[in-house]
């Protein structure tokens, strides 16, 4: 199955980033893979994300991913890679579909617990700010496409913003599990538009659950920091 061309839905670009790959730091480097905490309170992300949004998709899906994937890597060579690598190896494998389905879940949501770290500027700044603003347009325009990229992936999904084949900056739509590290491309910002991720809040109001997370929630020092990590 060629990944690429089954997960690329949306890609729009202008500027060159000038990074690559901004992985989120994992606690350990082989299994059993053990989810990070939770950076925050489970209340810090309300009214935009709540508490009891944030305890069943932490607390329950998140936590789901890794206690399958430590299930089912004993004795493969899974065991021996990082969470990183764990996704990147069994992309595209189909008899590996189950093992990268969960690992892959297992680091996207490390990723994107990490971006809403409090504390960060609300908008982008310096190079990254030019560089989105270059690609996307102005603020409105990025939720706008965000919101847009959201809508190509018909059911369970991410949006991500990337880098395209070209090295420019790219929002991604990708099916289910997939991501941009699957495909040995740079993950800056990611957002779950699983329903879990948004249903207790917002019930179907998905562009209304995308546009508070990108205008409250994003620490955009994380997403520099993932563009400068390379
Ligand atoms: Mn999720």
């Amino acid at each position: 199955m060629n990944i690429t061309r089954r997960s690329l839905l949306v890609a729009a670009s202008a500027v060159a980033a000038t990074g690559t790959l901004g992985a989120p730091r994992l606690a350990r480097a082989a299994a059993p893979f053990k989810q990070p905490a939770l950076p925050y309170a489970e209340d810090a992300l309300a009214p935009h994300i709540s508490a009891r949004t944030v305890s069943l998709h932490y607390g329950k899906h998140h936590k789901k991913y890794f206690d399958t994937l430590n299930e089912l890597v004993p004795g493969t060579p899974y065991a021996e890679m990082d969470l990183a690598d764990v996704v990147a190896s069994s992309a595209g494998k189909e008899d590996d579909a189950k093992i990268f389905n969960n690992a892959a879940q297992a680091w996207n949501h490390v990723a994107y617990w990490e971006q809403f770290a409090p504390g960060g500027p609300k908008r982008p700044e310096g190079e990254l700010a030019t560089m989105m603003t270059g690609t996307f347009g102005d603020h409105a325009a990025f939720v706008e496409k965000v919101v847009a990229a959201s809508d190509a992936v018909f059911g369970t999904g991410w949006v991500w913003m990337t880098h395209d084949d070209a090295g420019k900056l790219a929002l991604i739509g990708y099916e289910d599990g997939n991501n941009p590290i699957a495909v040995g491309r740079p993950a800056y910002l990611g957002i779950d538009v699983w329903e879990h991720a948004y249903y207790l809040d917002y019930e179907n109001r998905k562009p209304e659950h995308i546009k508070a997370v990108l205008d409250n929630l994003v620490n955009w020092q994380v997403v520099a920091d993932r563009l400068a990590r390379g």
